[in-house]
């Protein structure tokens, strides 16, 4: 079992395969010019897979794949069926822009993925093309139709931003309750990657929002998440808000991250990593572990967003997967 300093125990990892991507939403990417790592300097499938079999050894049973986009690394589906056919029993995820999925839903599903995470921020094609930074809603759509047809459990993330696609709430959360998906709203976060002009909405303005139409009632944070479920009275729906300028999911945060060059993250705000990718060049399984270990006992206790000093981290979430 993974216990970190303050008692947590950790059993989520999130890998992100790769930091590039094919959008560049306005909050999240920088705008060119832009340096991409190597792609030598990438730990292959194989290579993540040798730190996944301790890490599932160690202790986790929930696993989810991100990016930049994953989907835009090849053969994500043997990655996934290594992770699935060691161990079946692992809750194993996808975050995914959507845009490639209509391609690889069916593949991803045999390979054994179990859960997709779907960034959907709008209906309008002009606002998502201002967003992205590119004509993607009909492949997005598209995308979440393949992922309903191979049953996937499927969630929807959005990020209200002001002036762009704060007026669209209500649109995502209906869009998703017709289609039996929850839709979790996003608070933006402060980030030196993201355009600076962006205006992110803060949860209480969003629930303010859903308030005007219908009665809710908070349900509590799903445990272990950033995720705190409301319940709409007139029709049960139940949707989320991740709130991140408020530090109460870090004390029992149960999570790290994994980068594609091998780093490993603690907190998803603090800049603190440690490299396991000489480790496993190496095959030293025993140092990535010695490594694991003084990771999470470095995690620290809280992330530094909070309402009233928005601090603005260096971390880029398209380099560790949000
Ligand atoms: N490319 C995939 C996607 O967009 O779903 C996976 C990686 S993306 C970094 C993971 C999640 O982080 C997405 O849901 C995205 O909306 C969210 N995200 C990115 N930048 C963010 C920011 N500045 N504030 C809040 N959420 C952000
Ligand atoms: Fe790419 Fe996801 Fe970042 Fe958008 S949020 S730029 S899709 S990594």
């Amino acid at each position: 079992m993974l216990i970190d300093k303050y008692g947590r125990k950790v059993n989520y990892l999130r890998i992100s395969v790769t930091e590039r991507c094919n959008f560049r939403c306005l909050y999240c990417m920088p705008e060119k010019p832009f340096s991409w790592e190597p792609k030598e300097n990438l730990l292959s499938f194989d290579e993540l897979f040798m730190f996944v079999k301790v890490a599932i050894d160690q202790g986790i049973t929930k696993i989810r794949i991100t990016g930049g986009e994953p989907l835009i690394r090849e053969d994500l589906d043997y990655f996934i069926s290594l992770i699935s056919n060691y161990n079946p029993n692992i809750d194993l995820a996808l975050t995914t822009n959507g845009y490639l999925l209509a391609n690889y839903a069916k593949k991803l599903k045999e390979a054994g993925l179990k859960r997709i995470n779907i960034s959907l921020d709008t209906l309008k094609p002009a606002v998502a093309a201002q967003l992205a930074q590119k004509n993607v809603l009909a492949n997005v759509l598209e995308g979440i139709e393949a992922a309903r047809e191979q049953n996937f459990k499927i969630k929807i993330n959005m990020v209200p931003i002001k002036g762009l696609n704060d007026g669209e709430i209500l649109d995502i959360l209906e869009f998703c309750r017709k289609r039996e998906m929850e839709v979790r709203f996003i608070e933006y976060m402060e980030n030196s990657y993201a355009k600076g002009t962006i205006e992110g909405m803060f949860g209480k303005e969003i629930l303010e929002v859903i308030k005007n139409k219908y009665t809710i009632k908070k349900i509590g944070r799903t445990p272990n998440s950033p995720s705190f479920k409301y319940k709409i009275i007139e029709n049960g729906y139940e949707f989320g808000l991740i709130d991140p300028h408020k530090h109460d999911f870090c004390e029992d945060c149960n999570r790290i991250r994994l980068t594609a060059e091998g780093h490993l993250i603690p907190c998803l705000y603090f800049d603190e990593a440690q490299s396991i990718a000489k480790a496993i060049k190496q095959k030293d399984i025993q140092k990535a572990v010695a490594i694991l270990h003084d990771v999470l006992a470095n995690k620290p206790k809280e992330n530094r967003w909070s309402e009233e000093e928005s601090e603005t981290s260096n971390r880029a979430f398209y380099y560790t997967g949000g």
